[in-house]
């Protein structure tokens, strides 16, 4: 089984927060597609011809695409990918695009489940984000895309906001729950370098929410969404019975993907491939025939730091038995050296034939992650 990820490098306009790779021209969109259809021609055979079972769209935003260019794309990957085996078809979405021509038109096409970036259910939120959409189309387009017979709908929100409260956060949270989507992921505001946020940041403008304050609304969404029924299975996701993302959590299962467009990543096993990020370069080099990407051979220890890297993310862990299959035994005496300190103060366990960070450890769940990494 294997997946595919497609990225999508437009977005309308830029949110202040955002590192991804995205820009504002528009007019690339037809010429992108094109090259992104003979990318996947010239590529798929990465995958050994083993069936995809998820695909997913993501970006920048994908609903920024045409209905005539979506369908292209789709009538294209239909010659790759068996539908009704295909298990999972996700498209990011923006709210505001969401509207009922929109929606319906996918509904015409293999689209089983919508992820929509919604950020915060709050106004003032939004507009600091410099999100598109409001408060209220994001309540319509969840509406829309479920009385349009979507039955599989994931949202993203933010917390840790500069000046958000607990209550504030604790609002968001029940707001979206009383939505009745199927899937939650939800993140700390980052400061990435070169974004607008970092700036003004750095120009003392905006100040960042502090720790304390930060780890109290996670333990909070945690709670919350657990008595509403949705399960942590990942730091930061969240899904009601049978809802998890099943090409995310592909990722952190060692499924191999293929990554199509610019900045997207590719994994067969071996080797990680690496799209530069750069959407006319991309273009210009599919056109002429050449593939783009840097290539990374992984050596065992790379495996077994993104093993940690990924696996320990989720509420599941490292199933042992597996590890001794893929593993040298040096390394393995070590991760469970490293874990021992965290396993004796209770933010690990080692339970079921998996060692795993305790809903204690995921607040300190990136220096746990840290202290397992090997180095050669
Ligand atoms: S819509 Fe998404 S990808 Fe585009 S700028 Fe905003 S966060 Fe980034």
């Amino acid at each position: 089984m294997a997946g595919i990820y497609i990225h999508i490098p437009f977005c309308r306009t830029r949110c202040i927060y955002c590192d991804f790779h995205s820009g504002v021209d528009m007019s690339l969109q037809e010429q992108y597609i094109d090259a992104v259809c003979a990318e996947l021609d010239m590529r798929i055979g990465e995958l050994k011809g083993e069936p995809i079972h998820t695909l997913y769209i993501g970006g920048g935003t994908p609903s920024q695409l045409s209905p005539a260019a979506l369908t292209r794309l789709f009538n294209h990957l239909t010659q790759y990918i068996v539908w009704d085996k295909c298990r999972e078809v996700t498209i990011e979405c923006n709210p505001d695009d969401l509207r009922t021509d929109y929606i319906a038109h996918l509904r015409t096409l293999p689209i089983n489940r919508i992820s929509m970036g919604i950020q915060s259910f709050d106004d003032n939120d939004l507009r600091f984000l410099r999100r598109r959409h409001s408060a209220q189309r994001a309540f319509d387009a969840i509406a829309g895309c479920q009385s349009a017979g979507f039955d599989n709908i994931s949202i993203d929100l933010i917390y840790g906001l500069p000046g958000q409260t607990l209550e504030a956060w604790q609002k968001n949270i029940e707001l979206a729950i009383s939505t009745h989507i199927q899937h939650i992921s939800a993140y700390a505001l980052i400061y990435e370098e070169g974004t607008a946020l970092m700036k003004l940041k750095e120009s003392g403008m905006v100040k960042e929410c502090n720790e304390e304050l930060s780890l109290d609304m996670y333990g909070l969404l945690i709670d919350r969404l657990e008595e509403a029924g949705y399960h942590q299975y990942e730091i930061s996701n969240f899904a009601l019975p049978h809802r998890q993302a099943l090409h995310n959590s592909s990722y952190w299962d060692d499924t191999h993907y293929l990554g199509l467009g610019a900045a997207a990543h590719s994994y067969d096993g071996t080797t990680r491939r690496y799209n530069p990020a750069n959407t006319t370069a991309y273009i210009q080099s599919i056109t002429q025939g050449l593939c783009y990407y840097d290539e990374e051979q992984l050596s065992e220890y790379d495996r077994y730091n993104d093993m940690l890297l990924t696996r320990l993310r989720t509420r599941r862990g490292i199933d042992e038995k597996q590890l001794s299959l893929q593993f040298n035994t040096t390394l393995i005496e070590y991760m469970h050296r490293m874990a021992l300190p965290h396993i004796a103060n209770g933010n690990m366990e080692r339970t079921d034939g998996h060692l795993r960070i305790t809903r204690q450890g995921l607040f300190v769940s990136d220096s746990i992650i840290s202290d397992l990494f090997a180095i050669e």
